[in-house]
């Protein structure tokens, strides 16, 4: 089998004050996860402790020094800080290391390029990735026109800059045009579907949304130890104990830091979410940081303007922790459920949950009932709550009591067999 050649990369943290170096270790730790879904492999990394960043190389520079001994002895190619850096110390970084210097947004929106399929994924990422580099493009060309400056050069560089500009505000308003485009045939599909009760799994990246999605529809939706490694959202149907019938949605994961164009960008994915009546917060209960997973979901979630929606939270991979991490968990987030989505253990007890969430969103219609029809009477007897029967002049009248769904079949089965008068 033929292997992908893996970049060979180095890693640097920054402890930031009121951070302990622990910290910085766990977000290096999920900074390599990154680097190897991105496809590189992790060769070595440095933890940087200091007041507050040095300007010109983010790093003192003699921690810079010491890495460029490792790129040259290791044969590193790509060195990735897990903050954001100013086009300045990219630049000089690259410089004194001699290797591609990469921050933590670039790395995301890398990987979020390779992963997208879609024609709406893909014009999301790039869409991202122009904005992400338009205000670094233009600072890089200023700063090398002072530097290079004189005669003849200001000139030139001003031009070269505006031609960019224009090149990519350009390509920035047909992908925007495009998206809109997109995001209305999404919308239309979404109407076709309103009628139905919608559950969306959200949650840090990695938490198991995949693989629980999975369980419930026996679909065979991408799963991989990887991070991000689906980016659109998708729905199914499915149907649930006592044929409750339902939409499950898979949503694109959340993590610590997701540059800001991305999330603009994926704004209409997440939207699915927004729709939904319900959600799943699915967690990652073997992770020593879920607690601040949680805490990244709960501010997208307030970003989205869904924090008041009713959500299930769902500790996932209770069969890699002891007892007492459930136990310290369920005092954190009462209420809340722990699953195995990889050994099947207690899913029933979210798929209870959620047909406890649709029988609060019942509602109440009355019809008038052709007489003689007791077959139909029956059939809604079936589907739900019948409150009131009385017979009348030339109809019976029926008050029935169901959820969306059923409200929604009762009246398909009405017209279909012209039970009503
Ligand atoms: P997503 O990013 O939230 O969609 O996560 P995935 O469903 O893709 O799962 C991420 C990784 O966690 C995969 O390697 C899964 O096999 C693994 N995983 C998911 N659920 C469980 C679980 O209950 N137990 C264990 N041990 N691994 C799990
Ligand atoms: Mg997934």
């Amino acid at each position: 089998m033929k292997e992908e050649k893996k970049e060979k990369v180095f890693l640097v943290g920054f402890v930031h004050p009121g951070e302990f170096i622990e910290d910085t270790q766990d977000h290096l730790d999920e900074l390599g996860l990154l680097a190897q879904t991105a496809g590189g492999t992790v060769k070595n990394s440095l933890i940087q402790e200091r007041r507050r960043p040095d300007a010109a190389y983010f790093i003192s520079k003699g921690n810079a020094g010491k890495i460029a001994l490792e790129v040259a002895g290791q044969g590193i190619e790509t060195v990735i800080f897990d903050d954001d850096l100013s086009p300045a110390q990219i630049r000089n970084l690259e410089k004194i290391l001699s290797s591609k210097v990469l921050d933590r947004s670039t790395l995301i929106l890398d990987i979020f390029a390779r992963r997208a399929k879609t024609r709406e994924a893909m014009t999301q990422v790039e869409l991202a990735q122009l904005k992400h580099l338009l205000p670094r493009l233009t600072r890089r060309w200023t700063h090398l026109s002072r530097q290079v400056g004189g005669i003849g050069t200001r000139g030139v560089g001003e031009t070269q800059l505006e031609i960019d500009r224009r090149i990519i505000k350009r390509r920035i308003a047909r992908l925007s045009k495009d998206l809109d485009r997109i995001e209305r045939g999404r919308q239309e599909r979404r109407k076709s579907r309103d009628a139905s009760f919608k559950v969306a799994i959200i949650g840090y990246t990695n938490a198991g949304k995949t693989s629980i999605f999975n369980a419930f529809t026996e679909a065979r939706a991408f799963v991989q130890d990887r991070l991000f490694a689906t980016l659109d959202s998708v729905v199914r149907r499915c149907i649930l104990s006592g044929e409750n019938e339902i939409l499950l949605i898979d949503t694109v994961g959340f993590i610590r830091k997701l540059p800001v164009h991305l999330v603009a960008s994926f704004r209409s994915t997440l939207e699915e979410t927004v729709v939904s009546d319900l959600l799943i917060n699915a967690v990652d209960l073997s992770n020593p940081r879920y607690e601040e997973h949680i805490a990244v979901t709960d501010t997208v979630r307030m970003d989205l303007g869904i924090l008041n929606k009713p959500c299930i939270t769902v500790f996932n991979k209770i069969d890699l922790v002891d007892r007492s991490v459930i136990e310290r968990a369920r005092k954190f987030r009462p209420r809340s459920l722990f699953v195995s989505a990889l050994k099947s253990r207690n899913l029933d007890e979210i798929e209870k949950e959620i047909v406890h969430f649709m029988n609060l969103d019942k509602e109440e219609i009355d019809l008038r009932v052709k007489p003689g029809r007791e077959d139909f009477i029956a059939f809604m007897y079936r589907s739900g709550d019948v409150l009131r029967k009385e017979y009348v002049d030339c109809y019976i009248s029926v008050r029935f009591r169901g959820t969306r769904e059923k409200i929604k079949q009762v009246y398909r089965t009405a017209e279909t067999e012209e039970a009503l008068v």
